[in-house]
């Protein structure tokens, strides 16, 4: 370690190095400090599914298409791999046809349009479900591998902007100038909290004022299928679980329909997002199980629920299952992230739905204005 800090970052996933990216950008010395030796949360256990569209209409959209034209830079100086480029959302319902005429109509319909089975399917042969009613197709949303990002992230700002990481190493209290920790004390002028779901840790007290629980999803690799997918490929049961979609009022029949044909997905919040790694292997998800503490459990029954979406919204039987993990985010009811200052000095950043990857570049520049001034520019008033 090499004396005081302008600001010491609690927390190395994607939140935390979004503040670090802001915070160096500005010429401030930066430390990142992380109780594990390598990224293990929720910032690595995702999709790396960088989505606008669907995502909550005002801030939350405005900061996703701020956020990801920042991954665009980044991917670029950082050397990492855009893997897929646009979503594919097909729907097998005639009642999500109204709901997505109603989207593209929306300012969040930017770079999106409706094709009908015939077009789709001239357009990528590999979508076979002859059940298709009509696919959404947005330009606008990017993939990346976070198992291999993330760690280049770091590592970029280390190499690029001198950032400091100080890893194995859990921060027990932040009252700059002075945080200790379980390797001593670092002294910096600020501190950013990036806790990730972690609840009831650092400033503990502050959270609870928030209705917060925490969210376990299940997740699942499957072999090369032997086709590439044209992008990010989600189903009629994304359109209820994103809030640009499912907040339209064109939404009430789809979750009509969908509740009485696939409860036992309703029930789990199973819903389906399939992408595609360099390799050919696939990333499909997920669940929603909603607990204070969730059990470290992957349900069985649950993964064939999320396997039997990926037949039916791709016409294809799921591949070999490679491997399967669980993830858990911080999850409230009534916001999709919070910034709370404790004190002049200090922030506690923690997205509260499964948007981190979408948003966290967006909400890192805002954080970092609030504390040293300037603007963040993610075009919302
Ligand atoms: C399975 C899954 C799929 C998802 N898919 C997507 C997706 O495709 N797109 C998307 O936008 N979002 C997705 N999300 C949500 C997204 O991953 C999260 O919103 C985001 O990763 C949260 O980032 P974070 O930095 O806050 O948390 P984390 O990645 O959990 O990082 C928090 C870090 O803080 C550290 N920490 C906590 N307390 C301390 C302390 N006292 N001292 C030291 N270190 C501490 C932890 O060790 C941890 O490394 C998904 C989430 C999951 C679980």
């Amino acid at each position: 370690m090499s004396g005081a800090f302008d600001v010491a970052i609690v927390g190395a996933g994607i939140i935390g190095l979004a503040c670090a990216r802001a915070a160096a950008r500005k010429g401030l010395r930066v430390v990142v400090i992380d109780r594990d030796a390598q990224a293990n949360g929720a910032s690595v256990r995702n999709f790396g599914f960088i989505t606008v569209s669907g995502q909550e209409r005002g801030a939350t959209w405005h900061r996703a298409r701020r956020t990801c034209a920042i991954w665009r830079e980044v991917a670029e100086e950082a050397a990492i791999p855009i893997l897929q480029r646009g979503l594919w959302l097909t729907t097998r319902r005639a009642e999500a046809l109204p709901l997505l005429e109603a989207f593209v109509q929306t300012e969040m319909g930017e770079g999106c349009e409706i094709l009908s089975p015939a077009a789709a399917h001239a357009r990528c042969a590999a979508l076979t479900a002859k059940d298709t009613q009509a696919v959404l197709v947005s330009s606008t949303d990017i993939r990346v591998d976070s198992r291999t990002a993330i760690p280049r992230i770091a590592a970029w700002l280390g190499a690029r902007f001198g950032v400091e990481f100080l890893r194995q190493t859990t921060v027990l209290s932040a009252e700059p100038p002075r945080l200790e920790t379980s390797r001593g004390p670092v002294q910096a002028g600020a501190v950013i909290v990036c806790p990730g779901d972690d609840l009831t840790g650092l400033f503990a007290e502050r959270l609870a004022r928030y209705d917060l629980t925490r969210c376990k999803l299940q997740m699942l690799r499957l072999a090369n299928p032997g086709f590439r997918l044209p992008g990010a490929v989600m189903s009629d049961l994304g359109l209820l679980r994103y809030a640009g979609y499912s907040r339209l009022p064109e939404a009430a029949p789809l979750r009509s329909r969908l509740e009485a044909e696939q409860p036992g997905e309703l029930a789990h919040g199973v819903h389906l997002i399939a992408v595609q790694n360099a390799d050919g292997s696939l990333i499909v998800g997920d669940s929603h199980d909603y607990a204070a503490t969730p059990d470290p459990f992957a349900s069985e029954h649950v993964d064939q629920l999320i396997l039997g979406e990926f037949a039916a919204a791709t016409g294809h039987p799921a591949p070999t299952v490679l491997e399967r993990w669980t993830g858990t985010y911080a999850s409230a009811a009534d916001r999709t992230m919070l910034i709370d200052a404790p004190s002049p000095g200090v922030r506690i950043v923690m997205i509260t739905s499964g948007s981190g990857a979408s948003t966290g570049f967006a909400i890192g520049e805002e954080v970092i204005a609030d504390l040293f001034g300037g603007s963040a520019c993610n075009g919302h008033r």
